[in-house]
């Protein structure tokens, strides 16, 4: 029962890893160095992003404004731009048509404020415009609302199995289920650098942010892209890790 919680969490793999070769120690080493740097990249954001707040945006325009004129620029007028509570909380909703600001970005008057709400808008722009990441994003959320939800209890059934003298087939289904999340993660890095890309084209064009300032605001988005793409790459890394395990049982 031991080696099955063992088989099951990843957290618990060290031994089990160790037991069953190198590729399983090696997966286990690649996910903690991909949590140090996820940790690293997740404390740099922060620190620019208070930084940055700091830093008045010309004219004195808020987040809410700043977003409101990339809309109305892009011809995208069937967005409502919205506040909502909290931190870090700010999203586009295509099923209600709303780019929503959180606290810190809505009244703002900072360049962070400003590439967080122009990031936002370029979700919108590209729902308006068809961008096919970010469809195809959309289509991949019910089926991994679905696949992460039961890929635990079909691994652990997968592995009750093979204890048990079975084969791998219910395990690798599990494999398969959790890939899904990672390819989730995978198809979600086009649509964040995108979304960025377009903020900082239109800050650009459209001489909102010049020199220096737009730099800030480059720097900004940039931190906030990295942090998808290091779980991006912990979501490929647990895959690998599972895909390890399985294929050292299966010897
Ligand atoms: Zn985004």
């Amino acid at each position: 029962m031991l080696d099955l919680l063992q088989l099951a969490d990843p957290y618990y793999g060290y031994s089990s890893g160790i037991a069953t070769g190198i590729s399983s120690t090696g997966s286990i080493i690649l996910m903690a160095v991909i949590a140090i740097v996820g940790y690293i990249v997740q404390a740099r954001l922060q620190s620019v992003f208070a930084k940055y707040s700091q830093v008045p945006f010309p004219g004195g325009m808020t987040g809410a404004e700043v977003a409101a004129k990339m809309l109305r620029d892009n011809n995208v007028h069937n967005v409502k731009i919205t506040h909502v509570s909290g931190q870090l909380t700010d999203h586009f909703n295509p099923a209600n048509m709303t780019v929503n600001l959180s606290d810190s970005v809505y009244s703002s008057r900072s360049i962070a404020a400003a590439a967080v709400a122009c990031h936002e808008c370029g979700h919108a722009i590209q729902h308006a415009r068809g961008y096919a990441p970010l469809v195809m994003r959309s289509a991949l959320v019910p089926v991994v609302n679905f696949s992460s939800k039961i890929a635990t209890w079909v691994i652990i059934g997968g592995i009750a199995l093979m204890a048990t003298g079975g084969g791998t087939t219910i395990c690798w289904i599990g494999i398969g289920l959790i890939a899904m999340s990672a390819l989730f993660s995978i198809v979600t890095l086009p649509v964040e650098y995108n979304a960025s890309e377009r903020a900082l084209e239109w800050l650009e064009s459209s001489r909102t942010l010049q020199g220096v300032q737009l730099s800030y605001a480059r720097e900004s988005l940039r931190w906030a892209a990295r942090t998808y793409l290091v779980a991006a790459l912990s979501a490929i890394a647990t895959v690998l890790y599972y895909v390890s395990l399985i294929s050292r049982r299966n010897d």
